[in-house]
This record gives C-alpha cells, structure tokens and sequence, in this order.
C-alpha cells in the first residue's frame, strides 16, 4: 500500500519483532504495539519466512543476532541478497557494542542496545528509520543504473536530502569520481572492456560509500558521486581502494581516474551546486597528465566565467586581428656550430581587456568545443602567408612547422585546405611542417594514421609532438607514419639531473636512429641541457636557451644570421 494512504488512514505500520527468548519478544511487544502492529519470530528461518511472505506489507524488522539456528547475521546476509528484501530496514538487537558495526556493514539501518529500558528511545527510532526508508523506497527500483547497480543520479539526490534531514549536523563530503578520456578506452578496446571497466569502478564507488556510512551514483556515461561524511583525506583513502583492484592498474586505468572534492559541504548550497561545485574541481583537472585529484574552490567559479568569456570573445578576436603568431627557432645542432633550421608557429592572443593569453589557456578550450578549427586555419594561413613572404624576401624558405589537433585531422576536407593554402603563398609542402602530438595518434590510431599517411604521399613531413606523454609504445614507433621526433619538454628538463632521464633519450636516440628519424628536442633552457643533447646525437634544438618565441619581425633577425652563416661557410 502506497505510504501516503498510510498516513491519510492512520494505519499502523507492521513490524517483525525476531528474537529466540519468549520474555524479549513480550517486552518488545508491550513497548511497541501502542504504535505499531507488531508480528514476531522465534528464529531465523521463521523469520525469513515471514519476511518473503509479507514483504509489501513489512515496514521494519528488529533482529537479534545471537540465536539458536539461523542467527541474526545469516538473516542479515540473505535479505542483503535479495534486491526486494534490502529494501526493508533491519534494526539488530544486541548487548555487545562490536556487534554493532559488523551489523551495520553487513545492512542493518541501526541498532537498540539490549537490556530495554528505554521506550520512548525504542520508537523513536524505529519511528526514524521507518521513516527514512519509506522516504527514499518512494522512488522505485528502476532508478538504478543497470550497468554497475548503483543509483542514478535523481534517485542519489533525493536520498542525499532525505540523510541530510537526518542528520541535520553532520559534516558531509560531495566528491565526483571521473575516468580521463573514456570514449577513447572505449574506441580502443571496445565497448565490453567500457563496460567491465565501469562496473568495476562502480563497485569500488558502492564498497566505498556502503564502509563509510554514505551513498554513492553513477551520474553520466563515465562519471560518479559520492555523498559521504567528512574525513580528512578521503580522496586518499578512495584511491587506495582503487590501488586494490590489481585489474585497474592494466592500460593505466588508474592514472586515468580524476577526483574532485567539495570537502565540508556548505548546507547553504542545495545538492545541485554542491556536486556542481565537486564536478567543478574535478573538470579542473580534465587531461592534466600529472594531478589525478583536485579540491574546490571558489575560485573555480571565476575560472570557469573566464572560459565563458574567451569563447564569447573567440569570433570578434579572430576578426579584429587579436590572434597574432610567434615564431620559435629550431636549431640544427649536428655541426660544429649551431644554425637556425625551421621554426615554430605558436598563436598569442591579444585581448583587449585581458592583455596577453597564452596558448594553454585558449587551445584546450578550443580543442574541446571544436572552435579550434577556426583558430588554426587563421594560424596556419598566417604561417603560409609569413613564410612565402620570407622565401621571396631572402631567397630560402625556412620551413615553419605548425601545430595540428587531432580534430583538425579528423574535419573533411584538411588535406585540400592545407595544401591549397600553401599554392597561394607559393610555398611547398616541404616547407611546411605539420606538428601532430602523440596523443592524437593513440587516441584515434586507424583516423589518424589514413590522414597522416595521405599527406605523406603528397610531400608534407610530420613531427611527432610531446613525444613521451602519450601511450605509444617504442616499438609502435616503427609502424607510424613520421618524419620527425620531438621529446617532451618532460626529458629535457631533468636531463642534466637525473640519470635515467638521459638514459631514456639515449635509448629513444637509438631506435629514432634505426628508423632514420630526425629528433628534435624542445624546452631546452641551459648548456648543460644543450651539451648533454648534443652529445648523445640529438638533431634539432629549440628552447628559451637559444630563443623564446618572438613576433615575425623579430624573427628575421635569426633569418639575417643564417645567411650570414651560409655565406662564412662558403668563404
Ligand atoms: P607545444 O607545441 O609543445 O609548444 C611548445 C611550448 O613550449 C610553447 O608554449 C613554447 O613557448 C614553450 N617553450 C619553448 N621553449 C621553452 C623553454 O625553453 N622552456 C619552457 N618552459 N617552455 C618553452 P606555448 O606557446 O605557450 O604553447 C603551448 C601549447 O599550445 C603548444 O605546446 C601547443 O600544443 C599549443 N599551441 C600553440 N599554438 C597553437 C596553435 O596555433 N594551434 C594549436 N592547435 N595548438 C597550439
Ligand atoms: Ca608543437
Ligand atoms: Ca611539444
């Protein structure tokens, strides 16, 4: 019978009073049924019996644990079994305090110490718990997530308000769980290994919430909330657990798995904007390579209304000319002396209000919405532009290389619009480098490698960019179609610092040799740097050690001092 007719009808609530001693049953009795039908059991079996049998009309059940037979836990164990039995709340029986948590764990909504001498306590409770449960079993069963069994997000709110009335002073943490880049784990190794993979994050999330008294959901394809009491350092302790599943360590699961934190939740905020706020922290973090969790903040707020505002600004800077390109010399580094060998293309934003933005600010933004699209076409016209103009002025073309995302691979139409741009400025593929990070290989390998391979054939070389960060394999390397190396940032900065940095270039340098690719090596900022790259035979150098990226204008300052060098090695 539906709850509110309850109510309107004053019906009492029925309750199943299970205890093996005759005396305890009587007592109960007399303390309850002044507000409750009370029907009892003298043992687990019977207990279990009746409790099939009048499920629907069942609103609560106090157990004992210790009795002849089938004890409390083995009733506790079997009801937990039983997707329509867990519904019902058990409130054990005991005189033993370390039963009570095993108890709880093990399902039980709450527990009455024995002997009874307390009443009002008694219904007061079970008048509570009743009421708590028949608030949340309000929403049916098909509110669960059929994948992983936990809760659906509608369902997880409204539970998360019925605790919070509860427990009206309790300190509460809302924490979002997310997996990096899922759709590509899916795409790689197909849609069954997304699914076992999710059910097993899912029940690390439901293990979790179940030992630390709260509740957790699945609120979209890849993502999870968690609504638990404070704890000092949760996140920790959540990825521990985690850390236990071995399976998740296989294909870098683990290091994929991004946590947001609201700690201490203000009870101000509804529970909309408090997991809005978790979710926040853990977008913060979204294809950042080395932070795995991150703590709100109201300064993510500000962040996010300054990601607003650059896309409502992108269109009107492109068409005001804010974009502007800097160009970053390469030098070629194998001879006695260095000289300058090709140069890189990267975009400054020239805002009115907030003066000079720097790629990393705009590009992953753009990258995600698809407006980069626009903003590399202007780049790379603007690169086409600048270097047929330097190969008319001087006579050479140094070629320029600019950066390329994954999607701009994936747009139709790429390879005519590139090679198109490069006849109007009378330059060709040869001098035109395209950069293409390692990731967008990994993440769309069969896409990308067709398109990569077609602008082979039509005489473009390609860099392979932050070589290192991404997934592929040395021995994949051999399989790609690349021209070009070029090390992460990563391996030069400790190079001078750490052995087994060096140790790892020498031994890419190895097989980059065997496959007669050419290795550049990029955020090179001091000689040591400089003279260790060197030596271990790397080809190519950029970095602030030779020059930070500088405005065309600039720029033609290092294209003078190569002609210089031609013409002295010529003398
Ligand atoms: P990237 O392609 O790896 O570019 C190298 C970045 O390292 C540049 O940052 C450059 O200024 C910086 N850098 C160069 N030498 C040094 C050094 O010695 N030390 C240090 N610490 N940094 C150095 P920037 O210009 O801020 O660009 C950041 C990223 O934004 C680039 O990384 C690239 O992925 C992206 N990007 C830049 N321009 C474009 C563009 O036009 N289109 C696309 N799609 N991405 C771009
Ligand atoms: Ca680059
Ligand atoms: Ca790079």
């Amino acid at each position: 019978m539906n709850n509110i007719l309850k109510d309107v009808l004053k019906l009492k609530r029925r309750v199943l009073v299970v205890d093996d001693e005759e005396i305890n049953r009587r007592m109960l009795e007399k303390i309850l049924s002044s507000e409750f039908e009370v029907i009892t059991a003298e043992d687990g079996n019977r207990a279990l019996e009746i409790i099939r049998r009048e499920a629907g009309r069942l609103s609560l059940v106090l157990l004992d644990l210790i009795m002849p037979g089938r004890d409390g836990y083995e009733v506790l164990e079997e009801m937990r079994d039983d997707s329509v039995l867990r519904k019902l709340p058990v409130i054990v029986l005991t005189s033993e305090a370390s039963a009570e948590v095993k108890s709880l764990k093990m399902g039980a909504a709450d527990f009455i110490p024995k002997p009874y001498d307390l009443p009002d306590v008694i219904i007061a409770r079970i008048e509570k718990t009743i009421q708590l449960y028949e608030s949340i079993n309000i929403v049916n069963a098909t509110q669960l997530d059929m994948l992983t069994g936990l809760y659906n997000k509608e369902y997880f709110l409204e539970y998360a308000l019925v605790m919070d009335q509860f427990y009206p002073s309790r300190k509460m943490d809302a924490v979002a769980v997310n997996i990096n880049r899922f759709h590509i784990l899916n795409e790689l190794y197909g849609r069954a290994f997304g699914d076992e993979l999710l059910q097993k994050i899912g029940a690390v999330i439901k293990s979790f919430a179940l030992e630390h008294d709260g509740i957790g959901c699945r609120y979209d394809a890849d993502g999870f909330f968690l609504y638990v009491p404070h704890e000092d350092d949760l996140i920790g302790r959540l990825a521990v657990e985690f850390g236990r599943d071995g399976t998740l360590e296989k294909r870098d699961i683990l290091n994929r798995i991004r946590y947001g934190i609201y700690p201490d939740v203000d009870r101000k905020f509804d529970l909309h904007r408090r997991f809005d706020c978790a979710l926040l922290a853990c977008n913060s973090i979204k294809g950042d390579f080395q932070k795995r969790s991150a703590v709100y903040d109201s300064s993510m707020h500000e962040r996010e209304a300054y990601t607003e505002r650059l896309i409502a600004d992108m269109e009107t800077a492109l068409k005001e000319g804010q974009f502007k390109v800097y160009y970053q010399p390469k030098f070629y580094i194998r001879d006695e002396e260095p000289y300058l060998s090709s140069a890189e293309a990267l975009v400054r934003w020239f805002h009115p209000e907030f003066g000079m933005i720097r790629p990393s600010d705009f590009i992953p933004i753009f990258e995600g919405n698809g407006m980069i699209r626009q903003l590399d076409h202007y780049v790379w016209k603007e690169a086409a532009r600048q270097t047929g103009e330097w190969k008319r002025k001087y006579g050479f073309a140094t070629p320029v290389s600019v950066n390329v995302s994954r999607i701009d691979l994936q747009k139709p139409g790429f390879i005519d619009e590139v090679t198109d741009m490069l006849h109007e400025e009378g330059i060709t593929p040869e001098e035109y480098l395209l950069e293409v990070t390692e990731s967008a290989y990994t993440e769309d390998s069969e896409g990308i490698i067709a398109v990569v391979n077609s602008l082979r054939s039509r005489g473009f070389r390609i860099e392979m960019d932050d070589f290192g960060t991404g997934y592929s394999s040395l021995n994949m390397l051999s399989s790609l179609p690349i021209d070009v190396l070029k090390l992460d940032m990563g391996f030069v900065k400790r190079i001078h610092e750490n052995e087994k940095d060096l140790k790892m270039v020498e031994l890419i340098m190895d097989i980059a040799d065997y496959l007669d690719l050419t290795v550049v090596a990029e955020g090179v900022e001091n000689e040591e740097q400089y003279k260790l790259l060197k030596a271990v035979g790397v080809h190519v150098i950029q970095g602030y050690y030779f020059s930070r990226p500088v405005p065309g204008d600039e720029m033609e300052g290092f294209l003078r001092r190569r002609i210089e060098y031609d013409n002295s090695r010529k003398a």
